[in-house]
């Protein structure tokens, strides 16, 4: 998702108090619990585009805290404006590429990883930049806790194929797939749409999912 650069979005986030800024990250790992004034378990969302999933997990669980990650400022700003709109204190945003997630999270530190409809990057030689390959799965290992998990949906068969082949080299193991989330009854037990899951299932595309743990 990448909307026009909308004027001054890169001065609302400097002063936005819901964004962790990018002057503070590196010396955030080990410490999300003391930004969230807490001790619950810390999920983030990875590639959060406008961010209505995360703003409608983070209300559905008070008990949680949730960071959602975006690469893009005119992106960001609209999950800024849901939050201006809904205030929710379990809920941060990060404006950064994800690449550097193991220099803003400690080992451990994360309960659960959300990725949602992430970018193809359809060339071969781009593959390392998919949310769901092996470079970054290594990242995730050195920041997701010893039974954390990850949870992958993607309307795009070819990037979850790619995904699932990512799993055994990378010492990750599936619990739980499916090829048309909407008809898997079990799996959809507390669904929450993302913006792109309303769009493309919509138009009729199935919905892939995998739930992976080490
Ligand atoms: N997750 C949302 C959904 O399902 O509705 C948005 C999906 S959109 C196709 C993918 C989003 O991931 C875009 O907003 C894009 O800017 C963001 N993104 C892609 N690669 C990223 C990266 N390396 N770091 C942070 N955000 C990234």
């Amino acid at each position: 998702m990448r909307l026009r650069n909308i004027t001054g979005s890169r001065e609302v986030i400097a002063d936005s108090d819901y964004v962790v800024h990018e002057d503070i990250l590196t010396s955030c790992p080990g410490t999300w619990h003391e930004i969230f004034g807490n001790h619950d378990p810390i999920r983030i969302e990875i590639g959060m585009g406008k961010g209505q999933f995360i703003h409608t997990l983070a209300k559905q669980n008070p008990d949680v805290n949730y960071v959602g990650i975006e690469k893009y400022s005119s992106v960001l700003l609209r999950a800024i404006q849901k939050m201006e709109q809904e205030e929710l204190p379990n809920l941060k945003f990060i404006r950064m590429d994800a690449e550097i997630i193991d220099e803003v999270f400690g080992k451990g530190e994360v309960d659960r990883i959300y990725l949602n409809f992430s970018d193809p990057w359809p060339k071969d030689r781009h593959a390392k930049r998919r949310l769901p390959s092996r470079q970054f799965l290594e990242r995730y290992d050195r920041i997701l806790k010893k039974d954390g998990i990850i949870e992958f949906k993607t309307d795009n068969r070819e990037l979850f194929d790619f995904a699932l082949e990512e799993l055994e080299p990378a010492g990750w193991k599936a619990d739980a797939v499916t090829f048309d989330l909407h008809s898997n009854e079990e799996m959809m037990v507390g669904n929450v749409m993302t913006e792109y899951e309303e769009k493309f299932s919509s138009m009729g595309n199935p919905i892939c999912k995998y739930i992976i743990r080490r």
